[in-house]
């Protein structure tokens, strides 16, 4: 039962999570993170960390795409492990709706680089 990030998460990318995380399986998109679904031990630390409520358990009724997104992207986009500066903006994007028509792009972040 991996975790997995969410809708929310974009635009926010507080990065609290990444550095909680046992096993650094993270990875960067340009607006949001994914969990590495055959890396995550389902160690469930990161949930209550993240500001934006957007990690949750695989099982979770309603989320298959979401599962099927972090699976996809956590094999193309660089690892991150160091919680980075927040961006000013992301406060004002938590919440909002339609973050992913609107704002979620499949290019990569930085990484840890
Ligand atoms: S803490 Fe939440 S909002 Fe921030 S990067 Fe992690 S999953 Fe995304
Ligand atoms: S549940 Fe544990 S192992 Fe999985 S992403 Fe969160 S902190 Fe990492």
């Amino acid at each position: 039962m991996p975790y997995v990030v969410l809708e929310n998460c974009i635009k926010c990318k507080f990065t609290d999570c990444v550095e909680v995380c046992p096993v650094d399986c993270f990875y960067e998109g340009e607006t949001m993170l994914v969990i590495h679904p055959d890396e995550c031990i389902d160690c469930g630390v990161c949930e209550p960390e993240c500001p934006a409520d957007a990690i949750r358990p695989d099982s979770e009724p309603g989320i298959e795409s979401w599962v099927k997104l972090n699976a996809e992207m956590a094999k193309i986009w660089p690892n991150i492990t160091q919680k980075k500066e927040q961006s000013e903006e992301s406060d004002s994007f938590n919440g909002l709706p339609r973050k992913f028509e609107r704002y979620f792009t499949r290019n990569p972040g930085k990484g840890d680089l």
